[in-house]
């Protein structure tokens, strides 16, 4: 069987990726540092216990494994916190995926699937995003991922790194078998914040800032389950291993949600109201991000099958009552 490395495989997004992985026949070596990630997240596959940062630790784990493959999700993604530090967030995210990505061209591994977001594009108001759309971030988080896309082109073009490239839209939900789920320290997303705060875990939800220029005034995301989400990079892997080349995909469902909707949502899902507040707005939020892209669909052949906001939420809720849930 194929090996695949899968950086922050102990991850929300990435164990999710390496459960897919592992139902379609590879075997996912996660690489992580543990630092956000959880070991008893990583189910499907050995655990290489190591940073991105250090080269060595990289080319041992390249050198065991022998990986067909490179699924680089290890990653800081807070929007709000690359605002108050965005060198952290431009020396973990880009040098860490530098580091990778020389390592896998030394192992001559020249098949990168790499975790990009939507936040690349920035705030446009009034334009459908798609995999064309000017990319112009406005959060250090963000900009650190649209320099590694940038990365990937030039490796692409010195060393013949073949890469996708995947800008995700707002991840939310759990495995619908309930094996894995979202837990991040601290958490910071609205979903999980949502439903903690619902489930009496946490004080109210604040919402940040009802005054922007959306129909009901808060922030309008474009919503994907993350088991559609990973089943997106096991077409992209499949793509690269066909010898398809370097493609960017948006995943999103193109429909948007505010936050305001997404709080209907759980109350509706949860038979419960949702304790919150209104404050202020969160830096380098953007108004709304909906992916106006079929790309995925009509060349991939991907299809979100979980992805309303209803399964979304009733996921996310079902694994926060689970007792392996560190909320
Ligand atoms: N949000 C909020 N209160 C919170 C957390 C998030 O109002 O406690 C809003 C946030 O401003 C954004 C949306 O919910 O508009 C989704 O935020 P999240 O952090 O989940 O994902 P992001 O869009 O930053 O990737």
């Amino acid at each position: 069987m194929d090996h695949v490395l899968v950086t922050g495989g102990a991850g929300y997004v990435g164990s999710h990726a390496c459960k897919a992985l592992a139902k379609a026949g590879f075997v996912p070596v996660t690489f992580d540092n543990l630092t956000t990630g959880w070991a008893e997240a990583v189910k499907f596959g050995p655990l290489v216990q190591g940073d991105l940062m250090d080269r060595r630790e990289i080319d041992a784990a390249f050198a065991q494994y022998k990986p067909v493959a490179v699924l680089h999700f290890a990653a800081l993604s807070l929007v709000g916190d690359s605002m108050k530090d965005p060198a952290h967030y431009w020396r973990v995210n880009v040098g860490g995926a530098l580091n990778l990505a020389e390592a896998a061209v030394a192992a001559g591994c020249k098949k990168f699937i790499f975790s990009s977001t939507c936040a690349t594009y920035g705030d446009q108001d009034g334009v459908v995003l798609d995999e064309n759309t000017v990319q112009k971030p406005i959060n250090a988080y963000g900009a650190s991922k649209r320099a590694i896309e940038d990365i990937l082109a030039n490796f692409e073009a010195a060393f013949g790194l073949e890469h996708v490239i995947f800008r995700y839209f707002n991840v939310a939900g759990a495995d619908p078998e309930g094996e894995l789920g979202e837990q991040h320290r601290p958490e910071t997303h609205l979903i999980p914040l949502m439903l903690d705060a619902v489930a009496g875990r946490r004080p109210a939800l604040t919402l940040f800032g009802t005054d922007y220029p959306t129909p009901d005034g808060t922030c309008v995301r474009d919503y994907i389950h993350v088991t559609d989400l990973v089943d997106a990079h096991v077409l992209g892997l499949r793509w690269l291993l066909d010898g398809k080349g370097s493609r960017s995909f948006n995943l999103g469902t193109g429909k948007g949600f505010s936050v305001k909707e997404v709080i209907e949502q759980a109350r509706l899902v949860t038979n419960r109201e949702v304790p919150m507040n209104v404050g202020d707005r969160r830096p380098g939020d953007a108004a709304a991000l909906v992916s106006g892209s079929q790309r995925a669909e009509t060349e991939l052949g991907w299809e979100p099958k979980h992805s309303s906001m209803g399964q979304m939420i009733r996921d996310a809720w079902a694994w926060g009552q689970k007792p392996e849930y560190k909320g």
